[in-house]
Parts: structure tokens; C-alpha cells; sequence
């Protein structure tokens, strides 16, 4: 299995000086479903923000893909690493559906009936059918959520980096949001407190706090673990 993520004792510090990121290692393979979990506060979005280099680390304590997180390499890995955000409205800005999902496609060049062919298999993927007209801002929360998503699907991407995907949800919208992800062929690492979806998504789960791993481990043992998930402000899900 091919290393989609390797980290090497990563710092980061904001430019006010707060530093948020102290000596971070970690590994992702191909194929693995990887949760980051831990209070707010903890890091876990700056984190993830250089996954696909909108942070960076000069000292190349960060490959993604194999790649050093510089500008060379920068676009090759924006279109590799689908990143989602927590708040769809960040991420959907054009009129309609098809064009928000059509704009990475449309940016990496590809012609006009390839680019249909991807928003179509995007939009099928996130039970979005025949949404290609409607206004992006006009969908209801769950289905801007799964536009969202189909705005990176979109671009075939290799691993796909979603921050707190259930937050604001119903539990019918965020199970079928559950279920949407679960369905999806592709490496994912996914930022939440919602330990219920993580359950039932990922096989691993890395504990962060104050910028740093605490525990990393599969799924059933880290969630089993009650004083360890209580020492880091989570609450374990009924089981
Ligand atoms: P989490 O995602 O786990 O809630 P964050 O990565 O958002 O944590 O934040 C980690 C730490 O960095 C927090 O102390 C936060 O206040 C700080 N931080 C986040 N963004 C900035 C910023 N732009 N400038 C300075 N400090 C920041």
C-alpha cells in the first residue's frame, strides 16, 4: 500500500506566534478511513490544513502523495486531496449545482464531455441526480452538504480530508451523509467529535491534543477506552 500521508515531527505556529502543531508524526496508507478526534482547541484543523498545503511547514516535515508540500507540487496535490470543508457554504459559491461541481474539472482542463461525465458521477454518488440545475443556494443544509462533497468527488481524488462532516445535522440527514461517505471507494480522513459516525466510518482512530498525538489505535480499542477519551474531552457513544 502506497503512504497517501507521511508526517515527520510537524511544528506549526500561527503568525501570531501561537503554536498549535508540536511535533506531529503520522502515517496514512492507501485505503485507510482515519478519524482525528480531541477538544476544541486541540489543533486538529490546522492539522489538517496542510494536508493539501493551504498551511505549510518550510521544513518538509510533510509528503502527501509521496510529495514535498511546495510550489511545484501544489497543484498536483490540490487535485489529489479533496478537502471538505465544515460549512458547505464555504465551498459552494458558484449559481448552480452543476457549476460548483463542474469548477475542478473545469480548473485541471479536461474537455467538455469529460467534465459532464465527472459532475454526473459526482452528483450520482452523493444521491444528487438531476440536482445539476438547481441553485446552490437554495438546497436545504443536508444537500448542500452533499454538493459539497461532490465538488471534490468531482475531481476523482485519491484521499478525502472532511472536517467535522455531521456537525448541524439531523439524524436522518447525518446518517445518510454516514452512508454516502461509507459507500465512497477512497482514502479518508475525517475531523470530528461525533464518535457515533466515526464508529460506524473508520477503522482508526487518532487522539490529538495540544497539538500533538495522544493515542492512535483501531477503532474498537480507542473508543472502548473511557478515561482516555474523558481526559480528552470526549464523550463515548452508547454502544
Ligand atoms: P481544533 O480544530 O482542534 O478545534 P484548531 O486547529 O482550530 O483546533 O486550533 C488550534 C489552536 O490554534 C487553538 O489554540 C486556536 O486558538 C489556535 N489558532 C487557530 N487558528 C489560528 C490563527 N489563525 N491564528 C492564531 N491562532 C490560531
Amino acid at each position: 500500500m502506497d503512504e497517501i500521508i507521511t508526517i515527520t515531527d510537524l511544528h506549526y505556529s500561527y503568525p501570531d506566534g501561537h503554536c498549535a502543531l508540536k511535533g506531529v508524526n503520522l502515517k496514512v496508507k492507501e485505503g485507510e478511513t482515519l478519524a482525528i478526534v480531541g477538544p476544541n482547541g486541540a489543533g486538529k484543523s490546522t492539522l489538517l490544513l496542510h494536508f493539501n498545503g493551504i498551511l505549510r511547514s518550510d521544513n518538509g516535515a510533510i509528503k502527501v502523495l509521496g510529495m514535498a508540500v511546495n510550489n511545484d507540487n501544489l497543484k498536483n496535490i490540490r487535485s489529489q486531496v479533496g478537502l471538505v470543508f465544515q460549512d458547505p457554504d464555504d465551498q459552494l459559491f458558484s449559481p448552480t449545482v452543476y457549476d460548483d461541481v463542474a469548477f475542478g474539472p473545469i480548473n485541471m482542463g479536461l474537455e467538455e464531455g469529460k467534465i459532464e461525465q465527472e459532475v454526473t458521477q459526482a452528483l450520482g454518488a452523493v444521491g444528487l441526480n438531476g440536482y445539476q440545475q438547481r441553485l446552490s443556494h437554495h438546497l436545504s443544509f443536508g444537500e448542500k452538504k452533499r454538493a459539497a462533497i461532490a465538488t471534490v468527488l468531482s475531481m476523482s481524488p485519491r484521499l478525502l480530508v472532511l472536517d467535522e462532516p455531521t456537525s448541524n445535522m439531523d439524524p436522518a440527514t447525518k446518517w445518510s451523509v454516514i452512508d454516502i461517505l461509507k459507500k465512497l471507494p477512497v482514502t479518508k480522513i475525517v475531523v470530528s467529535h461525533d464518535l457515533e459516525m466515526v464508529r460506524e466510518l473508520c477503522r482508526r482512530v487518532l487522539v490529538f491534543n495540544d497539538g500533538r498525538v495522544i493515542a492512535d489505535g483501531n477503532t474498537e480499542q480507542i473508543l472502548g477506552d473511557k478515561e482516555l477519551l474523558k481526559k480528552n474531552g470526549l464523550c463515548r457513544p452508547f454502544l
